[in-house]
């Protein structure tokens, strides 16, 4: 509408944009609000994935690593048994020959020279072999690959020998690790029973293996700190270590439980692979052949798993640093998203008050300052609008003029405050009477106003003047200085059909100050028409019509 219900608001304040802006702005932040969340968790997702992908590859490399490590070690392990067993076979051939032909000859009768001989025939064949020996049923020295005489020597004190004494088993044997009498080195003795015809102990033949022979091969072998290989009789006795050491020859295994639960647990092929036994080692025990031999290797995982700890971290930490920079890039992308959010924000604040500030000069433009009521410029261009109207569609256009009456009397004799104050009271009273959506209302000047009702013929302006004068009068406003001692209102009614008339807007406006003119001239307080149809004539008063809606 054009024109407020109460003078004092702005009649134009309805046309400026309420809230568009507002709304948009907050759209916007929602948006904006979820693109961020969007890409946080885009970003959050991603460096997960792939933490959680090099965590995975990670494990698979450690499980592949240790895999590889246990096939390793019982490689090793098979390979090391097999050549254990070889060496005792080899030497235990020897034995059975030289038992074979003791035993054909019989001791006494053997012929020492060609039993030396032949010894140091084997003894030339096979570097393992430390020695040969023959021992009668007492202990006593009769060959030696040594070439030493007996002279009283004897080693019924062997266990080795005693075990051939005492058991009548044809088997060969091997000992624990004793060091050689001959040559003073850690041997390890293998030996076999000598008996006569009727199955009488009568003697050992024995043949003894230098520690070192092992020692030199395992040695060449590259076990990573940690590990260990050890050659042991089945009955828990150490022949041998690796790392090396002088203690460990002959030391009891039995104290280690994983040895002896190893040992204890070796199944029909003579090969135990035993990785989950133990969270520290990687192990694996074999026998040698069928001697009463057990070969054991141990890795250590914390060792085998060294080369897979470097290159976890150095991708680890790459992979961190990679974190780090996505994380970082997309913090900072966040940051430039919320500084965009926030000058996007000011933008919209700055419209939204440049909006209102064009409302409010808008406003001030359209509007007299004090009634609040549109301004002569504006119903001047509403005039010219509404005239266009008028042409397009051939309709009625009327004109109230509206003055108060004797109000420099007013004025003179309450101030010119009151004055101001009754004329917004004046400016509420011609609003109230403008009630179409389309009419509207003014301040023309002074104490003067002007009603422009679009559509409307002459008898209904007159009902709309009179209301409007009728209303004021039932205000009883006090004018003391007026003939009737309230304040009233002079109105001039006109009314045009625009298409008919070349000057409308003067004309219509003349006519209504005519009809004003008439109505002061006719004693104040009354509405007067401009009732000319084409030709003058003079306003007339007239009662209350009603208009046509
Ligand atoms: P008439 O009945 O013939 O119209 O007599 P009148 O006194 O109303 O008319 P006149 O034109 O002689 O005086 C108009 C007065 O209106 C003069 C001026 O003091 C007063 N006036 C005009 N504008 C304002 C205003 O904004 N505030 C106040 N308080 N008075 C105003
Ligand atoms: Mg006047
Ligand atoms: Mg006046």
């Amino acid at each position: 509408m054009h024109g407020s219900a109460e003078a004092g608001s702005t009649p134009g304040a309805s046309d400026a944009p309420a809230g568009g802006s507002g709304l948009l702005g907050s759209q916007l932040a929602t948006r904006r609000r979820n693109i961020r969340a969007g890409a946080f968790g885009i970003l959050a997702v991603a460096v997960l994935a792939l933490l959680v992908t090099y965590g995975w590859n990670s494990w698979q490399l450690r499980r592949l690593q240790l895999s590889g490590a246990e096939i390793s070690t019982v490689n090793l392990t098979h390979a090391l048994a097999d050549q254990a067993s070889s060496a005792f076979k080899m030497v235990d051939t020897v034995l059975v020959g030289m038992v074979n032909r003791v035993e054909q000859d019989g001791l006494a009768a053997s012929d020492k020279d060609a039993l030396y001989a032949l010894m140091m025939d084997h003894l030339a064949e096979l570097p393992a072999m430390q020695g040969l020996f023959i021992y009668d049923r007492a202990g006593k020295w009769i060959v030696n690959s040594a070439g030493r005489s007996y002279n009283g020597r004897n080693n019924a004190d062997r266990a080795y020998f005693q075990h051939h004494r005492d058991f009548p088993d044809r088997g060969v044997h091997i000992g624990a690790p004793i060091i050689g009498r001959t040559s003073g080195a850690w041997v390890i003795p293998v030996s076999r029973r000598l008996q006569d015809a009727d199955g009488r102990f009568s003697g050992v033949v024995l043949a003894t293996i230098k520690v070192d022979f092992f020692r030199r091969i395992y040695e060449k072998i590259a076990l990573r700190p940690g590990g260990k290989l050890i050659l042991a009789l089945k009955d828990g006795t150490q022949l041998l270590a690796i790392p090396f050491s002088r203690s460990d020859i002959g030391a009891r295994l039995g104290a280690t439980p994983l040895f002896s639960e190893l040992a204890a647990s070796l199944p029909e092929g003579g090969l135990v692979e035993t990785s989950s036994r133990r969270q520290d080692l990687i192990h694996a025990v074999g026998q040698a052949g069928d001697y009463p031999v057990l070969l054991a290797v141990a890795r250590s995982k914390d060792h085998v798993l060294a080369p897979w700890r470097e290159s976890v971290l150095a991708a680890g930490t790459a992979l961190f640093a990679l974190a780090a920079c996505l994380g970082a890039m997309g913090v900072y992308l966040v940051r430039q998203m919320h500084e965009r959010d926030g000058l996007e924000q000011e933008l919209i604040t700055a419209k939204t008050t440049l909006e209102s500030l064009n409302a409010s000069l808008l406003t001030q433009s359209q509007n007299d300052p004090l009634t609040g009521l549109f301004n002569r410029r504006y119903v001047e261009a509403a005039l010219e609008r509404e005239i266009a109207q008028a042409r397009r569609d051939g309709g009625m256009l009327a004109a109230l003029m509206i003055d108060v009456d004797h109000f420099k009397k007013y004025n003179d004799s309450y101030g010119h405050l009151a004055g101001d104050a009754t004329l917004i009271e004046v400016a509420r009273t011609v609003q109230r009477g403008a009630c179409r959506p389309r009419d509207v209302a003014g301040r023309f000047g002074g104490e003067e106003f002007v009603v422009l009702l679009p559509a409307t013929d002459l008898a209904g302006a007159a009902v709309v003047a009179e209301t409007i004068r009728a209303d004021l009068q039932r205000r009883g406003l006090a004018h003391r200085a007026a003939p009737g001692g309230l304040l009233s209102l002079s109105i001039g009614v006109a009314c045009i059909a625009p298409a008919q008339c070349p000057d409308a807007a003067n004309t219509l406006l003349d006519r209504a100050d005519g009809a004003l003119y008439a109505a002061k001239a006719n004693g104040r307080n009354r509405v007067d028409c401009d009732d000319r149809r084409g030709a003058d004539s003079a306003g007339k008063a007239i009662g209350a019509r009603l208009r046509s809606w």
